[in-house]
């Protein structure tokens, strides 16, 4: 097998499993993109079994301790051994991230699924080269209705792969009705953003919502509504969600109906509303797209935190409730809190931290992989009386 030898102190030698192209002492054997290598150390000794893409920045991704194909049997295995963990979770398995990537080792292979209806990203080369077999495999072990590729993902630019979004298998299931924690969801899982809904938020709707009952609530950055329309369930005294896309507003104005609930939809661009908004409000709820993909970028992202969550904690009502996420991994739950720290410096406000959230379960994260933890979010109180 073909392979490459690992330069010493690189990231794999502290548990890490990708192999960047500046740690590679040598290939051997030719490695040819796409293919399963053989990763070395310096002593010759065997690491185990990656896949190689040699366009991408991360040149090898280990998928195995062990000498391993990624043949059917692989696949079947490996997608039983994710879907029996999320089934011991307490999460609505028809409702959920079947199989997430490196936290799954299925590097680049994330499955959602929607009731009967499957949703499938290749964002490896590798992956991308073995979707017949993926499917086979998935029709196999779940026999859904349908597949649906949802391959528009950014992250397959950097592999070199050209976008493509269709159905695989069975037909286009568009539009999907789903249930998600007591709503009702109307979701494209072919045409929508991302992949129908915030799966790995799912579980903050109703732990936000908790608070909002009588509260004027703010959903900034919105998308279809998950956090404004359980915060109207739960009896708020008003909701406006607000988003830049005039596809999630539509989405919020349709999932209120659906669910017989009175909620403001506006599109907007949230820092412009936050800007020029004359109102109050007791709860927001800030959760922005990634402003950064890359470590370069990371000072504009702290600086656009930084104005959400200055504007944000200004048009708090007395003792009101800030939520505020980030789903970039390159903002640290540390840093992410001292933006806040600093925000609340700034505008003179005390907050006291009364919740603390991260990516659903169905998102496992690997301590020795950080990449893998992404999805941070605090909620504060102004500290009421002062
Ligand atoms: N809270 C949502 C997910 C938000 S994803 C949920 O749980 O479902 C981020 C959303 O921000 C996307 O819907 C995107 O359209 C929107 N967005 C991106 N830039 C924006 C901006 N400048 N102003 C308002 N919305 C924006």
């Amino acid at each position: 097998m073909a392979g490459l030898v690992i330069k010493p102190r690189s990231r794999i030698f502290h548990g890490h499993d990708w192999v960047y192209a500046s740690e590679i002492k040598k290939s051997f054997g030719n490695p040819q993109p796409g293919e399963v290598i053989s990763l070395k150390d310096f002593k010759d000794k065997p690491l185990g079994s990656a896949i190689y893409n040699p366009r991408s920045q991360i040149v090898a991704r280990r998928f195995s301790r062990r000498k391993q194909d990624l043949d059917r049997e692989f696949f079947l295995r490996r997608l039983q051994l994710a879907f029996s963990l999320r089934q011991r979770l307490p999460l609505d398995v028809s409702l959920c991230r079947l199989a997430w990537s490196e936290s799954d080792g299925l590097p680049g292979l994330i499955i959602d699924r929607y009731g009967p209806h499957l949703v499938m990203q290749t964002l490896t080369l590798a992956m991308d080269q073995r979707i017949e077999l993926i499917i086979e495999a998935l029709r196999e072990l779940l026999s859904p209705d349908s597949i649906v590729i949802r391959n528009d993902s950014p992250m397959r630019k950097a592999e070199g792969l050209e976008p493509a979004s269709f159905v695989a298998h069975g037909e286009n299931p568009d539009p999907v009705s789903l249930e998600a924690g007591g709503l009702r969801f109307e979701a494209n899982l072919l045409g929508g953003q991302k992949t129908g809904l915030y799966l790995d938020q799912l579980d903050s709707y109703e732990r936000v919502a908790s608070l909002a009952e009588g509260k004027r609530v703010l959903d900034c950055f919105s998308n279809q509504g998950g956090f404004g329309l359980a915060c109207a369930r739960a009896g708020a005294a008003s909701v406006t969600c607000v988003d830049i896309s005039s596809e999630a507003v539509s989405a919020v104005r349709n999932n209120a109906r659906l669910n017989s609930l009175e909620v403001d939809a506006v599109e907007a661009n949230a820092f412009d509303y936050l800007k020029s908004c004359e109102e109050t409000f007791d709860l927001i709820i800030l959760d922005p797209p990634s402003f950064t993909r890359s470590k370069k970028a990371l000072g504009d992202a702290m600086r656009g935190y930084k104005e959400i969550h200055l504007r944000a904690l200004k048009l708090l009502n007395h003792d009101g409730y800030l939520a505020t996420f980030s789903c970039s991994h390159h903002v640290n739950r540390e840093l992410f809190l001292s933006n806040l720290r600093d925000a609340a410096v700034d505008t003179r406000r005390t907050l006291r931290l009364v919740e603390s959230y991260c990516q659903r379960a169905d998102h496992p994260i690997l301590p020795t992989i950080p990449e893998t933890e992404y999805l941070k979010g605090f909620c504060f109180q102004l500290l009421p009386g002062r």
